[in-house]
């Protein structure tokens, strides 16, 4: 009958591009790793040899895994692949400060900022995103609107690529990412088993082995899924406050008219009772001029985190095109720091290391130039740099 053999035309189409799509390793968690495995009829530690090869050495080619037998890095590249993000464009600055812009799809960009700080600590600065649906006003990623999710691959494939750039790795206990913060473009929490899958990996020993104390998720406030970020996972937790008064705050991140502040705090204070050790919540506080930026601001704050053990991180707001706001004067940003010292509050202002590249940790979103212009600055590096 033509209906059903339409239908067996379409499966075997389904059938076909099903077996030549390669399954891409590198977002696997350990568990997701072995199930693969089994499906190839090995064993679960096959699992463990290619998560270290790929994960602690940075190899994405089989047939470089010398533990694994000849037969299996053949089978391996037949139906798998190590796949991250494409690089298309990196800068190294003086100061050790890396960034790198990743193609995710044709014309769609993400980037990545490796920021280094005293003592040997490395920050590396995740995307989750592709643009963000939450349109923060302050925010040049929630400007340019909501494109996609990325795929834990893509995530934890900016740690991979970050690590890489150092080089190849025969220590395992130098690390090139001491920490990781997911305050790139995007919503975390917006993007929750993908995100979740790649934090599982910077945190497993088979994986880039970071404590929980190094890894951080920052967000915007999605209440609910705090609360089960705590059932599935023990990360650092990050808020991206703004605002004390719930007024204000609706103005600068629309989604406290969802979930408010009183909601938020309530949140946080159930996220630390299921982390297991003395934790406190770090309150990200972009600094506007003359919008949140006063001493009562900090004294408002201060009184509204009061049931909330935290500490406050200052962002001096980072311009960027058509936009209203303005960064204050760092005898405002030095104030609003003072005031908070005065009630008992630790506060430190953001570094703004990396200035000579356009990226700081956490500006890294502010300095997003919008889409048209980044697409056509990407497609002319792209252009210049091709032989
Ligand atoms: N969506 C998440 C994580 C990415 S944003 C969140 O909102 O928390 C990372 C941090 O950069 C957030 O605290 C965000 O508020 C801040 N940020 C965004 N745009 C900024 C800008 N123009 N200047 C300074 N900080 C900015
Ligand atoms: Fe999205 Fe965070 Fe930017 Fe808000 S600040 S628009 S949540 S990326």
């Amino acid at each position: 009958m033509p209906s059903s053999s339409l239908s067996l035309a379409t499966d075997a189409a389904d059938l076909a591009s099903a077996t030549t799509e390669k399954t891409n390793l590198l977002g696997m968690t350990p568990q997701a790793l072995i199930d693969f495995f089994q499906t190839l009829g090995e064993k679960s530690f096959r699992a463990t040899q290619v998560l270290k090869w790929m994960h602690h050495y940075g190899v994405d080619d089989f047939s470089q895994m010398t533990d694994l037998s000849k037969g299996l890095r053949q089978r391996l590249s037949e139906v798998a692949e190590i796949r991250a993000p494409k690089v298309v464009y990196h800068h190294y600055s003086e100061d050790g400060t890396r960034k790198w812009v990743l193609e995710v799809d044709a014309g769609s960009y993400v980037e990545t900022v490796l920021i280094p700080a005293e003592s040997h600590r490395r920050t590396l600065c995740v995307s989750s995103q592709v643009g963000c649906s939450l349109d923060c006003s302050f925010c040049s990623t929630g400007k340019q609107g909501f494109q996609r999710n990325l795929s834990a691959a893509e995530i934890i494939g900016q740690v991979w690529v970050a690590q890489r750039s150092f080089g190849p790795r025969k220590d395992t206990s130098n690390r090139p990412v001491t920490n990781v913060v997911m305050m790139g473009m995007g919503e975390p929490l917006l993007n929750y088993e993908p995100v979740l899958d790649a934090m599982r990996l910077m945190l497993d020993d088979k994986g880039y082995g970071l404590s929980k104390r190094r890894v951080t998720l920052s967000t915007s406030g999605v209440v609910p899924m705090i609360e089960r970020l705590g059932d599935d996972i023990d990360v650092s937790l990050a808020i991206s406050l703004h605002a004390a008064t719930d007024e204000l705050r609706n103005e600068l991140v629309p989604i406290n008219k969802k979930y408010n502040i009183d909601a938020l705090i309530t949140a946080c204070q159930g996220y630390l009772k299921k982390c297991g050790d003395k934790r406190v919540i770090t309150i990200e506080y972009t600094l506007i001029d003359g919008v949140n930026d006063s001493v009562t601001d900090a004294k408002v704050l201060a009184q509204r985190l009061q049931s909330l053990p935290c500490k406050i991180n200052l962002i001096p707001f980072n311009p960027f095109p058509n936009t209203q706001y303005r960064k204050p004067s760092r005898n405002r940003v030095m104030a609003f720091q003072q005031a908070l010292y005065d009630l008992g509050y630790t506060a430190t202002i953001r570094s703004t290391r990396g200035d000579d590249i356009d990226a700081a940790c956490g500006q890294l979103v502010g300095q997003v130039q919008d889409k048209t212009r980044r697409s056509a600055k990407y497609q002319q590096v792209i252009a210049t740099s091709a032989p």
